[in-house]
């Protein structure tokens, strides 16, 4: 009990000082005595051990049970990983069907993919399927800096796992490694090795010892965004031998996570997640929970009682780009940044019309401004058209700022390393004029050939854009005046604008 309260404090007094640094308060003043609580109940806790307590947590549902209440349901999209990984739970929820098949019981999971993608998620999920005891820890937990500690640790840990179950009445416990690429790196790479190399083999040495006629059987799910750095020994059959690849969600996926996070809001009735699932093309699980979070505050904030679409778009700007900035421009700097934003747009319309999501002269983090473009669906594939498509509404407004204000200005410097990142991929994937490249082609043909595709896609764009000035003066008025419009509000913008010159010539 007095452990659980010291235990209290030290978590009480780091998650307050979190989310005071995530709320953006100015917790200076708190900080000392806030820290010094923490601490101070943290080395109570490991008084009169001679090493540090480990810290494993067993996530419980909060009654006094080990076994997450995360469910697969609760999963969106990952519709593949999760059948994949439910395969590999059958032989600890149907033990005596796979043993009578002869099936050599698994003793390891690794699920790999990038960051925010739901794998920990999976892993509380697989307890809850197969009503196992879980205990989470991370690679980095294990790695220090005396030789032995971490391969006691994780002997503690398989120890841990069994002994709780036991205490439970449970038959199978999962153990759930975070990171497992700090501690399963290929040996005899890190500096202090020996403390790296006796971690590792003592967790091949524990995965080895997993027994199928223990009254506990234990499944080691292990999660990394680098499984090219893992020791080859890790992944050897028999020890993590089932690869759950666990990706960014396409659209379908996106919408489906939308609606799991949105099930605890109240959403205005115009909104419409499937458009955000379209416009957010590359977020993960996390991004667009955080998103939903942000267009709850966006309500709070504006005094609404539900989500409106705008707090929605608002959100959807905020992860994508970070905090409004609150640097005050000058008069003749919001102007050159409305007229670069309008030639990207502009571009934008005419060589995929429809696609401008947005035009913004708020700053968020180092953007000054910014177009948001819609995706139609998710794409992996672009043609040579696509991408210099691309490079031509990166260019644009660069040659804009030249068309307008006689001189370019250091605001394209983004939008340059884009164009160049594009040109460089057209260059590798053999759709330049220099055909097929090997990956030892010299640095300045490399250099010339990139050089040569933005250039002749900024004559392209100029020449389109020398007879667009008007409407490009016009539409920076009117987003100087306004700060934002909308795609639709752009559109009908050039619509009139082209119908009166027509009109006129
Ligand atoms: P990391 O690699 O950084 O450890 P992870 O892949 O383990 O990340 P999680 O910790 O499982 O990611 O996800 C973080 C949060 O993001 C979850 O608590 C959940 O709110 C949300 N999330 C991520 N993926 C999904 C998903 N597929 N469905 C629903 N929510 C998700």
């Amino acid at each position: 009990m007095r452990k659980l309260a010291k235990e209290m404090a030290a978590g009480a007094g780091l998650a307050i000082a979190a989310l005071a640094l995530l709320s953006g308060v100015d917790f200076s003043f708190f900080l000392l005595p806030l820290s010094m609580l923490a601490l101070g109940a943290l080395v109570l806790q490991g008084r009169g051990s001679l090493s540090p307590r480990f810290n494993v947590n067993a996530v419980g549902t909060g009654d006094n049970s080990s076994i997450p209440k995360v469910t697969f349901d609760d999963i969106g999209g990952q519709e593949m990983a999760k059948r994949e990984f439910l395969e590999a739970l059958a032989f600890l929820k149907e033990s005596e069907r796979t043993s009578r098949l002869g099936i050599r019981p698994l003793k390891g999971v690794l699920l790999t993919g990038p960051p925010g993608t739901g794998k920990t998620l999976m892993a509380k999920a697989a307890a809850n399927y197969t009503g196992s005891v879980f205990l989470a820890a991370s690679g980095s937990e294990f790695v220090q800096m005396y030789a032995g500690v971490g391969a006691n640790r994780v002997r503690q840990l398989f120890r841990q796992a069994r002994a709780l179950a036991e205490r439970e009445g449970k038959s199978s416990a999962i153990i759930f490694i975070d990171e497992i690429d700090v501690l399963g790196a290929k040996r005899g790479k890190n500096a202090s090795h020996m403390e790296y190399d006796q971690t590792l083999n003592e967790l091949l040495t524990q995965i080895d010892g997993i027994r199928s006629d223990h009254p506990v059987q234990v499944l080691v799910v292990g999660a990394t965004n680098r499984k090219d750095l893992l020791d080859p020994a890790l992944l050897r059959p028999g020890r993590f031998d089932r690869i759950v690849q666990v990706d960014l969600p396409d659209k379908t996926g996106r919408l489906r996570i939308l609606e799991i996070h949105a099930s605890n809001k109240p959403l205005s009735h115009e909104v419409d997640l499937e458009l955000v699932a379209a416009e957010t093309q590359g977020f993960s699980g996390a991004h667009l929970e955080s998103l939903l979070n942000e267009a709850a505050i966006s309500a709070l904030r504006e005094g609404r009682e539900s989500i409106s679409q705008f707090d929605l778009r608002e959100a959807i700007e905020k992860v994508m780009l970070g905090e409004k900035s609150n640097r005050s421009l000058q008069q003749e700097e919001l102007e050159r940044v409305a007229c670069h934003e309008v030639g990207h747009a502009m571009i934008s319309e005419h060589v995929r019309p429809g696609s401008v999501a947005s035009i913004t002269i708020t700053a968020r983090n180092q953007a000054l401004g910014y177009i948001r473009q819609n995706p139609k669906d998710d794409q992996y594939l672009y043609t040579k058209e696509q991408l210099l498509d691309s490079i031509k509404v990166f260019a644009a407004g660069a040659v804009t700022e030249e068309l307008i204000f006689g001189q370019r200005s250091t605001g394209a410097a983004g939008d340059i390393e884009q164009a160049t990142e594009l040109a460089k991929r057209m260059v590798y994937a053999g759709l330049s004029h220099l055909g097929i490249v090997s990956a030892e082609l010299p640095k300045s043909d490399l250099h010339a050939a990139i050089v040569e595709i933005i250039k002749e896609q900024e004559e392209s764009v100029q020449t389109f854009l020398a007879g667009k000035i008007d409407i490009i003066r016009a539409a920076a008025a009117r987003l100087l005046e306004e700060e934002s419009l909308s795609g639709e509000a752009f559109r009908h913008l050039i619509a009139s604008w082209e119908r009166s010159e027509a009109i006129s010539s």
